[in-house]
This record gives structure tokens, C-alpha cells and sequence, in this order.
């Protein structure tokens, strides 16, 4: 069962408290650097002995309640125990710049959750419908208890939803005890938007997002490789970033270790060239089928100047 909200942020929230009236428990994991909208208890990174809020105005005793851990790291996941209701995740990494799990990694984190009897989150709001139509799960062969959508299911309207099956879902008003409302939910405008996007996405469209991006990003790590620049590009299906790094990146703190400066030298040479990067190391970049073969060409072809133009010195 599912239920259509209006944002990433507002289906992590709602998630939350279902997972907390179903379990009876409070605490929350998270993974340091990754994101789930603008929910106050979930806007803390770090790790657990040095976390910190990443804005002003939030309450320390909300942050008591939510445990933070690094991503890839099979040894803190011995932090889910009995006192937790949910441990909440992007399966794969898209809010530090793209950083895979790595293998065995999310079964190992099933297996935590299963053992404690804390229920497990996939926020799929970026991978959901954008690396298969069943999302990084599909991939895995691994299935949360809940999921989170967003953004691809909207077709560019406000929307979110969150889903799992009956036993928990049935908790949700108005069958369940478990508060959820909001006077744009299930908006026709938005519901109807992404459900004509998600109808077009046939198998033939995830294979040509494949092979145009494993396209780009090879030619990129060619005139990355020739400059001899150090730098990463982690990629899968239709995403992927380039990293200033020499270094493989496994989570936040390596992500946050990549030249920033450089990228955003990068960035700007790239946009005077007409290409448009995120401006920021931390941003993915996506494909999209509207993207041309002459694009493609072009972007690399403006990124060979602006390394021939003196980024590289
Ligand atoms: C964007 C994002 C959200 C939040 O979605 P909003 O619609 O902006 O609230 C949640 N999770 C992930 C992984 C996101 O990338």
C-alpha cells in the first residue's frame, strides 16, 4: 500500500512515525551524509560521538533520538539493537555526490534490522524509477519495509509517497491510529504528471541511459586520465559525479575530503562553455533521455577546453 504526500521531506517524516507507533520504539538510525528532506530530527550529520545539526533552530533532545553512522561501514551497524524503531537510508548515496554500497553492505544492514526487530527505510527518492522501475531495491534483490518516493513521481509536480505492506500501512489514518494528512495529498495535478512519466519509462529507456552515460563518463575519464588529474567518477545507470579525488570513496567524510574549490573552478568554465554542472561537489549529475548524441559531444568537447583552458594548472 502507498500514500501520496507532498514531498521527500514530508514521506520520511510520516515513514518515521509509522515506524516508531508500529515498533513502539524511538530511536532512529541515519547514515552521515545522507539526506531525507527538511525533517528537523534527520538534519544531523557526523557520527554518533560528534554528530551535529546542519541548521540552526533544532531542538538537542530531538537529536538524542536519532543515532548517525557512517555509510559502508559494517562494524557500526552493530548500533541497531533493541531500542530502535527504524534505521533510514538512500541505498545508494546520491546527497554527498554518488557513493554505491558496497557489496553486501545493504544485506548486511537488512540482516541488522531483522535481528533487532527495527523496521529498515530505503529513501528512493532519487534511485526510485531512475536506476530501474523497482529502484535500487530492484537492483539488490533486497526489499525494505518501507519506501520512499519522490521526485521522478511527481513529472516535475510537488510529490512524495511512501509505501510499504498492508500490516504496516493499515496503521495510517484513516484506517490506523498513525496521523497522516495534508490537503494537497494525492494532488491530481502531481499524481497525474508522474504517472505519464513513469508510463513512458520502458526497459529500452533505462538501456539507453546506460549506455549514453557509461558514454560520457568514459570519454570524461579519458581527458581526466590524459591531464593527469586526479579525480573519481562513480557512475551507475544514469548517474554519476566526478570527484576530485585520488582516493575511492566509500562515504561523507571522503566525499568531503575532494578538492571543492577546484570543482567549482571547474563548474564555472564549464557553464561559460554552456554546460551546466551542479554547482557543487556534492550534487549528482543525471541523464535524461532528452539529452542528444550532439550534447553528449558537446560536453565533452567543452570539458577538454576548459582543462586546455588552465583548469588543470
Ligand atoms: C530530494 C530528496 C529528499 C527530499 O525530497 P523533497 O521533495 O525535496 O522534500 C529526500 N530524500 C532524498 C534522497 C532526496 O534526494
Amino acid at each position: 500500500m502507498i500514500r501520496f504526500v507532498n514531498s521527500g521531506g514530508e514521506a520520511a517524516t510520516n515513514a518515521i512515525r509509522l515506524c516508531r507507533a508500529f515498533t513502539k520504539r524511538e530511536v532512529v538510525v541515519k547514515f552521515d551524509g545522507c539526506y531525507h528532506g527538511a525533517v528537523d530530527s534527520l538534519l544531523v550529520n557526523g557520527v554518533e560521538s560528534s554528530k551535529s545539526p546542519i541548521s540552526e533552530g533544532i531542538p538537542g533532545d530531538l537529536l538524542d533520538k536519532t543515532k548517525v553512522i557512517p555509510f559502508n561501514d559494517f562494524e557500526a551497524l552493530d548500533i541497531v539493537d533493541e531500542s530502535v524503531a527504524c534505521v533510514i537510508v538512500e541505498p545508494v548515496m546520491g546527497n554527498v555526490g554518488l557513493i554505491p554500497p558496497e557489496k553486501g553492505f545493504l544485506r548486511e544492514l537488512r540482516r541488522a534490522c531483522d535481528e533487532a526487530g527495527a523496521l529498515l527505510i530505503f529513501d528512493e527518492v532519487i534511485t526510485g524509477f531512475r536506476l530501474s522501475k523497482g529502484g535500487a531495491q530492484q537492483l539488490f534483490g533486497l526489499r525494505p519495509d518501507i519506501t520512499l518516493l519522490g521526485k521522478i513521481i511527481g513529472g516535475g509536480f510537488p510529490i512524495g509517497a511512501f509505501g510499504g505492506r498492508r500490516e504496516l500501512m493499515e496503521m495510517v489514518a484513516p484506517a490506523g491510529r498513525v496521523y497522516n494528512a495534508g490537503t494537497f495529498n494525492g494532488s491530481p495535478v502531481a499524481t497525474s504528471a508522474g504517472l505519464s512519466v513513469v508510463r513512458r519509462l520502458r526497459d529500452s529507456v533505462y538501456a539507453e541511459l546506460e549506455s549514453k552515460t557509461e558514454r560520457l563518463c568514459s570519454a570524461l575519464e579519458d581527458l581526466l586520465e590524459d591531464a593527469g588529474i586526479p579525480a573519481q567518477i562513480n557512475r551507475m545507470g544514469s548517474i554519476f559525479t566526478l570527484f576530485l579525488t585520488q582516493n575511492r570513496l566509500r562515504n561523507a567524510e571522503d566525499a568531503r575530503k575532494c578538492d571543492t574549490n577546484r570543482f567549482l573552478k571547474l563548474q564555472a568554465l564549464l557553464l561559460e562553455g554552456g554546460v551546466f554542472l551542479p554547482p557543487s561537489q556534492f550534487e549528482c549529475c543525471f541523464l535524461s533521455v532528452a539529452h542528444t548524441e550532439e550534447d553528449l559531444q558537446k560536453t565533452a568537447e567543452v570539458f577538454s577546453s576548459a582543462i586546455a583552458g588552465g583548469w588543470s594548472g
